[in-house]
């Protein structure tokens, strides 16, 4: 089929059945429907589910009850004049994870009767907000959770927000690289009652630890972080093995307890540190790891050190996709499962060399901090492949047949268009591509009009749009084909910077759930890409969880520009915020902290998100200079009768509320 009509071949198409079946009547869309679509049961249970009318809910307590309408707080946050985007943080959800985490570490201790206790800290990088370490440091008291610093602006934060006096079981886990300041400052702090364990990353921090102390009188808590020879797998598997950044590695080690041994100090090393990567998803990994890092640690028992701690670090993994799977954006074990293999292990080890077991600590951030944050954002508008004048992809009028008098190539799409069927459907498309190619280069060589042209792409994005409506119908999508769905796709304008709010969407293609945040009971008949502010065409998303891998499409409403069309991207609370930029100066977003009540909820903290005058500020520009700069220059034109007084007036009135307003756009 799809061979060109030759001149004489002319049919009357008027007459032309249409010969492509319609699909059968489809059962009404029903909120069960969207929960499998978007798969929130899976990377969001127990926080996040759907109610019947169609919107998202938030139980941020989990399974202990207290739950709330999602859009509606949406909807109310903006009558307090909260403008989008806006990071929704529930306090709760934090204060749940942090029960749970360590409720299952204390189930995994009694089921294994391990001789001694857990003791996880926080790593502040993971989400270094201070009303958040807060909440983290509040509670986390009742299980002595304590900080880990990986650098000493985070040790500053550590030291004033831990209080020994109230915790006096917490750690203080000192990571990264130290000077001398940093080692002092950790030092030091043992007279105000901190327990800070300075883990040697270095061999140089160890003599500058040993040095500092002695000047101090003060016995350093030592640890050591060994580079294990087993990776973890997916972006951060390079934190471990002989190439890694971090740590030292088993010649290095014996360095140590051979320095240590000569000045006399072994009992000052007392930790034994790994880190194999963040969002480990294969529970193998984590219990190589462990198994190796038990053996050293006996080692360095029977070499003299008095041992107390085993840190298993990070890489406790978050279920983005929610498919229980080892795959890079899942996790194929829960947190009963990890906590039971490293109490498990770590027995086992212990009774084989007959030494005491260690309290366990771990550094999970990421498990920690990702469920509390959601962001919300709006869609400004959609670009269409093939849309005229603001209709939608569905609603675009089947192409009328050609008249005889129009162009060959016209008539040939039309043919192809006019015939597509299930059986020839992938014929057809790549008809459809060559003959708009021709057109392509008829309309370059003079033979097409603007206006054929136009009407040559309407007939080939009209034949896509049949062959996709088919390709979705069927089992299996022939290869070539693949593609099309991605090129069909709408583009959603999204109220938000990819750069600022989820770089590592950008940077490293993390996927992080999206939905619509209401209309849930409604089906999504588009398919879209999410396109941000930024002038930047990395300033995307179009790479979507799904339950086989990844998606470029995501299911999403028709928008009416008369009404709001609000997503929510979830998990987001681990490493987004802080490792955002200003990219084409849009700054930090609006942040309300949410706390349940008895009575409902409370809005527990707002943060405003930067102003324009603040960004600027960053680029070390100074709105009053700017400002003055501008009313020079209007001065100028209205004595040169360019402008009159009350333009002069405006312009300014304009460039001075935009000064102090939100970076992002309003609708
Ligand atoms: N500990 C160390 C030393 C780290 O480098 C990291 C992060 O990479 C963490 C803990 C936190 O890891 P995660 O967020 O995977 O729990």
């Amino acid at each position: 089929m799809g061979t060109k009509i030759e001149e004489n071949d002319r049919r009357d198409e008027t007459v032309l059945e249409q010969n492509f079946a319609l699909p059968p009547d489809k059962k009404p869309w029903r909120v069960e429907d969207s929960e499998k679509l978007y798969r929130i049961e899976g990377w969001g249970a127990p926080y996040f589910s759907i109610d019947a009318a169609g919107c998202v809910v938030v139980s941020p307590k989990g399974d202990r009850g207290g739950s709330l309408n999602l859009y509606e707080l949406v909807e109310s946050l903006l009558q307090r004049q909260i403008k989008l985007p806006l990071l929704i943080r529930f306090s709760d959800i934090l204060d749940d994870r942090i029960s749970r985490l360590n409720a299952c570490f204390a189930r995994a201790i009694a089921r294994y009767r391990y001789p001694n206790q857990y003791r996880g800290v926080y790593p502040i990088k993971c989400n270094q907000s201070r009303h958040l370490v807060e909440t983290v440091v509040r509670s986390g008291k009742p299980y002595h959770f304590g900080l880990e610093a990986g650098s000493k602006p985070e040790l500053t934060i550590a030291l004033a927000l831990l209080d020994p006096e109230q915790n006096k079981e917490a750690l203080l886990i000192c990571n990264g690289y130290k000077d001398r300041e940093y080692i002092e400052m950790a030092l030091l702090a043992t007279k105000l009652g901190h327990r800070p364990v300075l883990v040697i990353e270095q061999l140089s921090e160890l003599d500058l630890a040993l040095e500092i102390g002695q000047t101090l009188d003060i016995d350093p808590i030592l640890g050591i972080r060994a580079k294990l020879s087993t990776k973890g797998s997916g972006h951060w598997g390079n934190s471990t093995g002989d190439r890694a950044k971090f740590g030292l590695g088993v010649p290095e080690i014996v360095e140590v307890l051979q320095r240590l041994e000569n000045s006399n100090k072994l009992q000052c090393l007392q930790l034994l540190h790994f880190h194999i990567g963040s969002q480990i998803s294969a529970i193998a990994a984590i219990k190589e790891a462990i198994r190796e890092a038990a053996q050293i640690y006996g080692e360095l028992v029977k070499w003299g050190a008095k041992m107390q701690y085993l840190d298993v670090g990070g890489g406790l993994a978050v279920d983005y996709d929610g498919s229980k799977t080892n795959f890079y954006a899942s996790k194929n074990y829960n947190l009963q499962n990890y906590a039971n293999d490293i109490v498990a292990e770590v027995k086992e080890a212990c009774e084989e060399r007959e030494i005491d077991a260690p309290i366990l600590v771990s550094e999970s951030g990421r498990a920690i901090a990702s469920h509390q944050a959601v962001l919300i954002f709006d869609i400004l508008g959609t670009s269409d492949t093939f849309a005229i004048e603001g209709r939608h992809r569905e609603n675009i009028e089947v192409p009328q047949p050609t008249p005889k008098k129009e162009h060959l190539i016209l008539r040939n799409l039309w043919e192809t268009y006019e015939s597509i069927t299930p059986d020839n459907y992938q014929e057809a498309y790549h008809d459809a591509i060559q003959f708009k190619e021709e057109a392509i280069s008829l309309f370059s060589f003079g033979y097409l009009s603007l206006k054929e042209r136009a009407r040559a792409e309407q007939l080939h994005w009209a034949c896509c749009r049949r062959i996709l409506d088919i390709t979705r119908t069927q089992e299996y999508v022939p290869d070539d084909l693949e593609d099309l769905e991605k090129n069909m796709a709408s583009i959603y304008y999204a109220n938000l910077s990819v750069f600022q709010s989820s770089p590592d969407a950008w940077a490293i293609d993390q996927l992080f759930p999206i939905m619509p945040i209401h209309r849930l009971n409604e089906e999504p008949t588009q398919r879209g890409i999410l396109g941000d502010l930024t002038c930047d065409s990395d300033g995307k998303i179009d790479k979507f969880i799904d339950l086989r891998g990844v998606k470029s499409v995501l299911e999403l409403h028709s928008v009416n520009p008369q009404e709001s069309y609000y997503l929510g991207m979830f998990l987001v609370g681990a490493y987004q915020e802080n490792m955002g930029s200003w990219h084409n100066l849009f700054g930090d977003t609006n942040v309300v902290h949410i706390r349940m009540t008895p009575k409902g909820y409370q809005v527990e903290y707002v943060v405003k998100g930067d102003t324009i005058t603040e960004v600027l500020g960053y680029a070390q520009y100074k709105a009053e200079d700017l400002v003055e700069g501008i009313r020079r220059r209007t001065e100028e034109a209205l004595q040169d009768g360019r402008l009159t007084l009350e333009e002069s007036q405006r312009l300014l009135q304009n460039y001075e509320r935009s000064l102090n307003s939100y970076t992002y756009l309003s609708r």
